[in-house]
């Protein structure tokens, strides 16, 4: 088993116990041989300061401190990889990482942790529409702020949004040779819904039809379709894989045993694709 997306200790968001040896410890017990251990990187967060909600800014000094690290481990018993989980940030497929710090890794993860700006609709919004992560906006100012980004991605509509984001994964596969996985896909559409965007109204074999250049193009490219054990609609996930879209199982893994993810989860993650019959991609280094 393989799994791309583990993460280390140098973040705040994982443990202490996410060093080298202890993932490498974890991952053969539980039958990984193949995984990247990742660090965050975000050049730059959306209020423009050092931290938003639960996004940080990197500290140069961090960042040196993980390639130096990974530098000087030699894994035994496994391969790993070096890598980012960074952010998409807007339609034209920028990304949250320069192009000479990507060099210096073998892989990025990409992920979509937050709205991206999309030509029909500027990311605008500074509260994170998720109560669990952003309680700040459960009041009446909050909420009028809110809404009136609901409206707003009415009106751009929820089709254009949609093809608004398949451009900007489209554009960042092309532009960007290290983007190898797109992180926590579930079908795609899981932000989009974290961010009110009503995506049920598009049909779901609209929905597949515009997605379906992204899935040519990944299939093309060899980049790889990633899902944890979350929904996701099963109809988009089968049409990728008839298209020759490699899948990847990951725990997302903050911790060993407990707490976020854990790396222990991962076989939940494999079952999850099994049930779908997906085939699993392998990355080309
Ligand atoms: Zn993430
Ligand atoms: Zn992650």
């Amino acid at each position: 088993m393989r799994d791309y997306h583990i993460h280390y200790y140098i973040d705040r968001c994982a443990d202490n116990e996410m060093t080298f040896p202890n993932i490498e410890e974890k991952c053969i017990e539980l039958g990984i041989t193949e995984g990247t251990v990742v660090k965050h990187y975000s050049s730059s967060m959306p209020n423009g300061q050092e931290d938003w909600i639960c996004w940080h800014k990197t500290v140069p000094e961090q960042w040196r401190q993980y390639l130096d690290e990974y530098a000087s481990y030699e894994p035994k018993r496994m391969i790993i990889h070096s890598g980012v989980e960074t952010e998409l940030c807007n339609e034209a497929g920028d990304i949250n990482i320069p192009i000479e710090e990507q060099q210096k890794i073998d892989m990025v993860q990409l992920s979509v942790h937050y709205m991206i700006d999309l030509d029909c609709l500027p990311m605008t919004l500074l509260l994170y529409p998720n109560l669990n992560f952003c309680p700040a906006y459960n009041n009446d100012d909050g909420k009028r702020i809110v809404e009136e980004w609901r409206q707003k991605t009415i009106q751009a509509g929820e089709e254009n949004i949609i093809i608004g984001l398949v451009n900007g994964y489209i554009n960042a596969i092309k532009r960007f040779p290290k983007v190898k996985s797109l992180a926590h896909m579930a079908d795609g559409l899981k932000p989009l819904r974290t961010y009110l965007v009503d995506v049920d109204r598009v049909t779901i074999k609209r929905t597949i039809e515009i997605m379906e250049p992204l899935m040519r193009l990944m299939a093309e490219k060899g980049v790889v379709w990633e899902l944890l054990n979350e929904y996701a609609n099963p109809e988009i996930l089968k049409r990728a894989n008839q298209l020759g879209v490699g899948f990847t199982a990951s725990a997302d893994g903050h911790y060993l045993e407990s707490g976020w993810g854990p790396l222990l989860k991962h076989r939940e993650a494999e079952d999850f694709l099994d049930s779908l019959s997906l085939r699993r991609g392998r990355i080309e280094f």
